[in-house]
């Protein structure tokens, strides 16, 4: 079996940001010559998620809406996680909704997506270095 790992370095300029990366994720699997296997992709920071859906701007739009309906950024001194000198509750609220990671299958050296299907990087609390695992494993 072989096994390949890789890391992704973001810095999204605004507190909140959602990438594409589906092309990177792809690079990753050329580099590493799979071509049957699993490819799990996470976020390595509790600020941000790795999701798979529709790369359609109106519908980022509704995930931003209904995510700050949720679980607002402000006013910050609602969260008790603020006490401890931090802004950021609502990002690792957000983050537990749209998730840790995702998991895609391998088939014929190809991410074998479903109809419409992207993996992106969403970002609830920018402005520094975060980084993303891609973990590859197969034949
Ligand atoms: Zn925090």
């Amino acid at each position: 079996m072989k096994s390949y790992r890789k890391e992704l370095w973001f810095n999204v300029p605004g507190r909140r940001g959602l990438i594409n990366i589906t092309p990177q994720v792809d690079e990753c699997l050329r580099e590493s010559g799979i071509q049957e296997g699993l490819c799990l992709v996470n976020a390595m920071n509790i600020t941000a998620s790795i999701f798979i859906n529709d790369d359609e701007r109106g519908l980022h739009q509704d995930f931003e809406t209904w995510l700050e309906w949720l679980a607002p950024h402000a006013p910050t001194d609602k969260y008790l996680h603020n006490r401890t000198m931090e802004d950021n509750a609502d990002a690792h609220l957000k983050r537990t909704i749209m998730g840790r990671e995702v998991v895609v299958a391998i088939s014929a050296g190809k991410l074998d997506f479903g109809t419409w299907e992207q993996i992106f990087y969403f970002e609830f609390d920018g402005q520094r270095n975060k980084h993303v695992l891609v973990k590859i494993i197969g034949e």
